[in-house]
């Protein structure tokens, strides 16, 4: 193909070292120069500390603040597409402990960056998540999450995107139904993968988190806060989880089946025994969840009812 004038010789580089095993068709981004980065988490679990680099006065927070957002030192993605999103000033806190009114300025913040970061050329997915507890390699445990933007539209959203038609609108999670709020609702998925799995969506057809609306902002951070509280009132223990949020991508596509929802996937399966995805799982491709989604929603809405 011929090259305009003055165009460069080669592409740029890429933003990470993203490979395709041949075999299996999946990919793998090889990130070793994060092996590098501190981890301390260790005896850090509960306790406020000085140390900690996301409370005031730490290395990343030098001021006080309500939340904030700033690129990531040990990044999976080169160009300043990795960020950490730190939801309260306050170290000993949890997702539901911030309120409406906090998660409010969590929800805002996760729009914010979205559209600065989709906003981006380079960008065609911007993934908002987290991981919780040092079950799941949270390395400090301040409250916190994390964004990654991606050159691309990664596989797993990707999957869901090219479905004919939209999954969510029009679903009826029945028995499976955990909350409802503020034209939100909290659900345990018919085929849930984790024992208490969640997946949290909009009623409406909403695309994407910049495009929500005040309402919309607001109905989010009461579904969450209610939903996570649940999961730490389920085993009366913080439960570690990993989180995150499927929104339309950024490179200017119309993405029609693109419905905004979250995925929660927390670890335990009982007071502290840790659910494995082992080698019948990993080797088959099909999951054993041990739990029937039917008892984990209805434990889910129990364990709701003493902090209402
Ligand atoms: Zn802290
Ligand atoms: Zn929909
Ligand atoms: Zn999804």
């Amino acid at each position: 193909m011929a090259q305009e004038p003055g165009a460069a010789s080669s592409p740029p580089a890429a933003p990470y070292d993203r490979r395709i095993d041949p075999l299996t068709g999946e990919a793998a981004v090889i990130v070793a120069k994060r092996q590098a980065r501190p981890n301390l988490g260790e005896g850090m679990h509960t306790a406020s500390t000085v140390a900690c680099p996301f409370c005031p006065g730490g290395v990343e927070a030098p001021e006080d603040y309500d939340v904030k957002a700033f690129t990531n030192r040990w990044p999976s993605i080169s160009d300043g597409r990795c960020e950490v999103v730190l939801y309260t000033s306050d170290h000993d806190a949890s997702f539901a402990s911030l309120g409406v009114d906090g998660a409010r300025k969590v929800v805002d913040l996760w729009a914010e960056r979205t559209a600065a970061l989709g906003g981006r050329d380079d960008v065609a997915y911007v993934l908002v998540f987290e991981n919780r507890g040092p079950e799941v390699g949270a390395t400090i445990p301040h409250p916190h999450g994390q964004i990654y933007a991606f050159p691309e539209v990664p596989p797993a959203p990707r999957r869901e995107l090219d479905e004919a038609a939209c999954a969510l609108c029009g679903v009826d999670p029945g028995p499976r139904l955990v909350h409802a709020v503020g034209g939100w609702r909290a659900w345990v998925p018919d085929a849930a993968t984790w024992p208490y799995a969640l997946l949290v969506a909009p009623d409406a057809h909403e695309p994407d988190l910049p495009g929500l609306g005040d309402a919309g902002r607001t109905g989010l951070a009461e579904v969450l806060v209610d939903a996570l509280g649940r999961l730490d009132a389920l085993f009366d223990a913080p439960m570690p989880y990993m989180l995150w949020f499927h929104q339309r991508p950024t490179d200017g596509g119309a993405w029609p089946t693109a419905h905004l929802h979250v995925h929660v996937a927390p670890l335990y399966r009982s007071p502290g025994t840790q659910r494995y995805v082992a080698a019948g799982e990993l080797g088959s491709g099909m999951f054993f969840n041990p739990v029937d989604p039917d008892d984990a929603a209805a434990a889910l809405r129990d364990a709701g009812g003493d902090r209402q």
